[in-house]
Parts: structure tokens; C-alpha cells; sequence
């Protein structure tokens, strides 16, 4: 079968920017909106020859009251049915108490987290990322999914674990 792997993390993070940025097409609707993205949507990708199907979630209100609950039960599906699991982070936000809370489920997760530390569009906005270590799901891989700076080695990086 081909793996699955289950795009999470709070709304406007930039999830559908990302999974755009992964199939190389723009399929995903991306809003400035947050929670834009109504249901959880399948996509065929392929990276080097490898297909696997991307799942953009985020199913849910802007409602701040239900939004961690929100969070955490997208994160508890995903530990339920995929292969691969990438929390995104704004980096440039840093680690807010809903990403808190969602690393909270991951971290007991049996399927493999990657971490995503996105918006990081350029090299100085680097050390940003590094605080994210404070969500206990190892190393923070910087990323701009708008731009692409580091999509081919969060790619790579996904593909060891699939
Ligand atoms: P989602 O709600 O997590 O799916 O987030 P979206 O993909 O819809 O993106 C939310 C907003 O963040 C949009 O305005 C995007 O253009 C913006 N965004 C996404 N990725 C990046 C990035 O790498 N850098 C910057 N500067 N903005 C981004
Ligand atoms: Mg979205």
C-alpha cells in the first residue's frame, strides 16, 4: 500500500502551503483565513520516485475555545492512520499553548513525528526555529513552504522514516 502521511497543526501555520509545496502543484486552498481547510484531503505525491498520499487536516472552526481539543483530535487521528506524522510550527511565532498541547499528544505517538518549523524564509530567520526544540519532538526543521527553502530535506527526511 502507499504510506500515508498526515499534515498537522494549529490553523494558519501554513499546512496547505506546505502540502501545495510537496505535490509541486497548488491543490490545497491556502486563506489567510485561519481554518480554511474544512475537511481532512488525500493527495497523490511523489518525491523521488517515491509516491506516497499527503493528508492536509484542519477541519475545524477559528473557535479558540474548541481549538486545542480540535488540534488534538487531528493529531489523534493521524497517530491512528498514518505512516508519518509532520507537525507544522510557525517559527516565527514560536511555539503557542495549541502547539503545546498537540505536541503533548504526539510525543506518545508510535508513528514517526517530524517536526516542521515553517516560515523560516530566510537564513537569518534561522535560529528561530531552534526554540521549537521546547516541544520535546526532537530536532526543528526549518522550512519555507511558501518559498521552498528546505522542502527538498524536510522531503528527505519524511521519506527515511516512511
Ligand atoms: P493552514 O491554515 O495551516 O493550512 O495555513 P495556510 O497554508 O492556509 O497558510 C496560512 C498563511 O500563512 C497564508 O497567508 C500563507 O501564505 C502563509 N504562509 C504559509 N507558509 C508560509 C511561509 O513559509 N512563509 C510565509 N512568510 N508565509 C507562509
Ligand atoms: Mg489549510
Amino acid at each position: 500500500a502507499v504510506p500515508v502521511v498526515a499534515i498537522v497543526g494549529r490553523p494558519n501555520v501554513g499546512k496547505s502551503t506546505l502540502v501545495n509545496r510537496i505535490l509541486g502543484r497548488r491543490e490545497a486552498v491556502v486563506e489567510d483565513i485561519p481554518g480554511v481547510t474544512r475537511d481532512r484531503v488525500s493527495y497523490d505525491a511523489n518525491w523521488i520516485g517515491r509516491r506516497f498520499t499527503v493528508v492536509d487536516t484542519g477541519g475545524w472552526e477559528p473557535d479558540a475555545k474548541g481549538l486545542q481539543q480540535a488540534v488534538a483530535a487531528q493529531a489523534e487521528l493521524a497517530m491512528r492512520t498514518a505512516d508519518a506524522i509532520v507537525l507544522v510550527v510557525d517559527a516565527t511565532v514560536g511555539a503557542t499553548a495549541t502547539d503545546e498541547a498537540v505536541a503533548r499528544v504526539l510525543r506518545r505517538s508510535k508513528t514517526p513525528v517530524i517536526l516542521a518549523a515553517n516560515k523560516i524564509d530566510s537564513e537569518r530567520a534561522e535560529a528561530e526555529a531552534a526554540t521549537l526544540w521546547s516541544l520535546g519532538l526532537g530536532e526543528p526543521h526549518p522550512v519555507s513552504a511558501a518559498h521552498g527553502r528546505g522542502a527538498g530535506d524536510l522531503l528527505d527526511v519524511i521519506l527515511e522514516v516512511l
